[in-house]
Order: C-alpha cells, then sequence, then structure tokens
C-alpha cells in the first residue's frame, strides 16, 4: 500500500478544531512517513489552539478552511488518507465531502466510540487513552519503534499528556507509561513539553477564568452536575479567541461531589457543548442522544443548531434520564 522513496502522495487530516492529540498524532505520522520519502501534506478543517503551534512541523499544515481549492487538490491526488483521532466524516465539516469523493485509499486510525464506518482500514480502539498512543503502535506494527526520533517522540507525548490530563484519567494503562518512558529515553524534555502547553497562556484566558468562575458557574446539587454556559456576548467582552475556552469543562469536576460538568458555548453558526464525567456516566450517550454528538465515557462533545436557551433547556430536562449514573 505505501511504498517508501516511491513518492506516494500521502493526506493526514484530523478533526475540527484540532487538541493537542489530535495535532500531535498528525504530526507523528507526518514525520515518519516522510523521513520514509513519502510526500505528506497534514490538512486540518479548521485552525487550531496556539498553544500547540510550536509543535514540530507546524508549519507544514494547510488549513483548509483558509485554502479549499490547494486543500481539495492534494487530496483528489493523494494515493491514501489517513483519518486520524476521529471515526465520522462529520467531524471535519466540509472537507468531509473533498475526503469522501477522493480515490484514495481511506485508513482511519482512532480512539472515539461507535465509527460510522466510511473508511477502507481501521485501526482502531477505545482501550487505548489517545490517538498518539495509536500511533505509537501503528509505527511498532511497521517495524518502525527505532526510527522514532526526539522530533517523532515530542509530537507523540504531547498527545498522550493532553489526552491523558498528564497521566490521570482512567484510559491511562501501564502501557501508555511504558510508552511514555520510552519517548523520554528517546530525548523528549517532558518538563519543557509541559511548560509549552500549560504555562503559556494569554492574560486574556485568565481574566475569563476568573469571570467564568466567579459569574458563571452553576451548580445543580440534586444532580451532582456543574454548568457553565458562554454567551456570544460574553466572547465578545474578552474577545476569546480559538483555544481560550479549552479545559474549561473541567472546572466543575475539580468542585467535591460533581460528576458531571457541562460548557455550553454559543459560537455564533453553532452552539458547541462539552461534557466531562466521572465514573460510569455516560458523557457519550448524552452527547449522540440529545447534541448530535458522541466521544467517549468520560468526555464528548457535539452541537446543535438551536438559540443557546434551548439547548440549556434540552440539557437541564436531559438530566432526570441520567440520573441514575449521577447518583451512584
Ligand atoms: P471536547 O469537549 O474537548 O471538544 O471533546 C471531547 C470529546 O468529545 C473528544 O473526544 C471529541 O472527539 C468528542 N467530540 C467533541 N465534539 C464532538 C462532536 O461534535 N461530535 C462528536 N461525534 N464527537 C465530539
Ligand atoms: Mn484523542
Amino acid at each position: 500500500m505505501l511504498r517508501p522513496g516511491s513518492g506516494s502522495k500521502v493526506v493526514i487530516t484530523t478533526h475540527h478544531k484540532p487538541d493537542a492529540d489530535a495535532m500531535g498524532s498528525s504530526l507523528a505520522l507526518y514525520h515518519f512517513l516522510a523521513e520514509q520519502g513519502l510526500e505528506v501534506q497534514v490538512i486540518t478543517p479548521t485552525d487550531y489552539a496556539p498553544f500547540i503551534h510550536w509543535l514540530p512541523g507546524n508549519d507544514k499544515v494547510l488549513i483548509y478552511e483558509n485554502h479549499e481549492e490547494k486543500a481539495k487538490e492534494i487530496t483528489d491526488n493523494a494515493d491514501i488518507i489517513f483519518c486520524l483521532d476521529f471515526n465520522d466524516l462529520s467531524r471535519i465539516n466540509e472537507y468531509g465531502d473533498v475526503v469522501a469523493q477522493a480515490s484514495a485509499i481511506k485508513v482511519m486510525i482512532d480512539h472515539h466510540r461507535d465509527p460510522s464506518g466510511f473508511e477502507d482500514y481501521r485501526f482502531w480502539t477505545i482501550d487505548v487513552s489517545s490517538t498518539c498512543e495509536l500511533i505509537y503502535d501503528f509505527i511498532d506494527k511497521c517495524g518502525g519503534v527505532e526510527l522514532i526520533d526526539e522530533t517523532i517522540g515530542v509530537c507523540l507525548y504531547t498527545g498522550i499528556i493532553a489526552d491523558t490530563g498528564s497521566f490521570r484519567f482512567s484510559s491511562t494503562s501501564p502501557k501508555t507509561h511504558e510508552i511514555a518512558a520510552e519517548l523520554k529515553r528517546r530525548g523528549v524534555n517532558t518538563t519543557k513539553i509541559h511548560e509549552l502547553l500549560y504555562d503559556t497562556f494569554s492574560l486574556r484566558r485568565y481574566r475569563l477564568m476568573g469571570y467564568v468562575l466567579q459569574e458563571k458557574l452553576k451548580i445543580f446539587p440534586q444532580y451532582k452536575t456543574a454548568l457553565v454556559v458562554l454567551s456570544h456576548e460574553d466572547l465578545a467582552k474578552f474577545n476569546v479567541q480559538t483555544g481560550d475556552t479549552e479545559g474549561f469543562v473541567n472546572f466543575g469536576l475539580g468542585i467535591e461531589g460533581i460528576k458531571l460538568s457541562a460548557l455550553i458555548i454559543d459560537r455564533t453558526k453553532l452552539i458547541k457543548m462539552s461534557f466531562r464525567s466521572k465514573g460510569d456516566f455516560p458523557c457519550n450517550e448524552l452527547a449522540a442522544k440529545y447534541f448530535n454528538g458522541g466521544g467517549h465515557l468520560n468526555a464528548s462533545g457535539g452541537f446543535s443548531k438551536e438559540s443557546l436557551e434551548e439547548v440549556e433547556k434540552t440539557f437541564m430536562n436531559a438530566l432526570p434520564e441520567f440520573k441514575k449514573w449521577l447518583d451512584q
């Protein structure tokens, strides 16, 4: 399928507003394949948070929404398209039609529940911490572990710590730690990566954080639920940029007794929401049933075209149905 050194053309794509696991896995695979002489292009459907722009190879990424024609041409000419960290073409917006229509072989590498089956081949399981962990496995199965250098290691390590909350979420396995140890052995400066990811925020983001905690965080003790709803006016007031609200959904979960935390944001064209839970509460089911979404058991997201008020109502009305998991 892939012929190293032959000039085979590869496209790697990942989901809407890619996070550190999405970009880390895409760029790790990019470096691995490019080093073997393949012609590789990473194409993201949208832009992404500045706090991951330092990842090696970031300057080579093509953003579909800014370069539609060029991205379409490259995709149409590809021999193989790797789809990383998502499993349904709706997750790559309009670029999904371009990928669907391309004649290339499509390979999905992902760790989210309920794949829709658009691909020709899949390297998929929900039993890993991150797509970066799967890329490590993929490289291993290709017999390429010895080719994992510091550059690839930095990309993989970044995605792993982001998707595991720095090794704290239940998806962290002994193997996750073993891979991390191996990457460290190969020269990855783990302290530096934590600094680049978590100590580079803007003052704007911190001010917004203060406002959200003080004014916007609501608690519903009977449902052990925390909720933050951000309107378009809230975003405008703080001149919110891509990435500024990332992680805000976790605030609620840090409160004693809270098992479900929701963040609902008016993104103008759409209302986007994120869910996080502790224990067995199925965030993916909540997102799939009411908000056109999905994800993992303890972390999911979705969207709605209804008004912010309607979406908040839908969320509140759904809580009684899910109370049995909140009462556990
Ligand atoms: P986040 O809240 O960080 O945006 O997303 C959390 C998890 O939910 C991620 O694993 C992500 O893939 C999934 N997710 C977020 N938004 C959507 C969506 O609109 N559709 C689906 N299917 N999954 C989503
Ligand atoms: Mn992921």
